[in-house]
């Protein structure tokens, strides 16, 4: 193809929460769509994963929260191996598309950023992060959460 050159693919920039984009990976089976985030993946700006899935829990799963720093459904059953699998799995695919910032889902035991559910499964709330929030901010990945991006905290003016 003489004289024709392929245009420049757009880089990649956020790893997302998949269930925000559509993915019906959340807990009870369903997603959790934000059409602001499905446009960074139109436009190839963003690429989506689920850590729990990832690490091999099924969908739908049995709600779980964080207690003590391990993942426990309401019976106790301690899922953490399953989640920090599934963190280092979803950490692997940023790394290699090259993210530099995140957008997760607000208050998952994975995705939750500053903010998680106590571990009393009564919607209590306390300071936190998820396994996989935590894990991008100890790689020096920015993280913001859903609410955050919807209301304009990103400061990038290309998004
Ligand atoms: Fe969404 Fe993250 Fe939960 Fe997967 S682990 S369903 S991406 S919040």
């Amino acid at each position: 193809m003489i004289g024709k050159e392929r245009p420049e693919l757009p880089q990649v920039k956020y790893v997302v929460s998949a269930c925000l984009v559509g993915v019906r990976c959340a807990y009870d089976g369903e997603h959790r769509r934000l059409d602001k985030v499905v446009d960074l993946v139109r436009r190839g700006l963003a690429l989506p994963v689920c850590p729990e899935q990832l690490g091999g829990m099924p969908t739908p799963r049995p709600p779980v929260e964080i207690v003590s720093g391990r993942v426990v459904d309401q019976q106790g059953n301690d899922m953490s191996r399953n989640f920090e699998r599934g963190a280092q799995e979803a950490f692997s695919i940023c790394q290699l598309a090259g993210c530099t910032e995140a957008i997760l889902k607000s208050r998952s035991p994975s995705c939750g950023s500053g903010c998680v559910y106590d571990g009393t499964f009564q919607g209590n709330r306390i300071n936190g992060d998820g396994i996989f929030a935590a894990l991008l901010k100890a790689n020096h990945v920015r993280v913001l959460t859903d609410e955050e991006f919807v209301s304009g905290m990103d400061d990038d003016p290309s998004v």
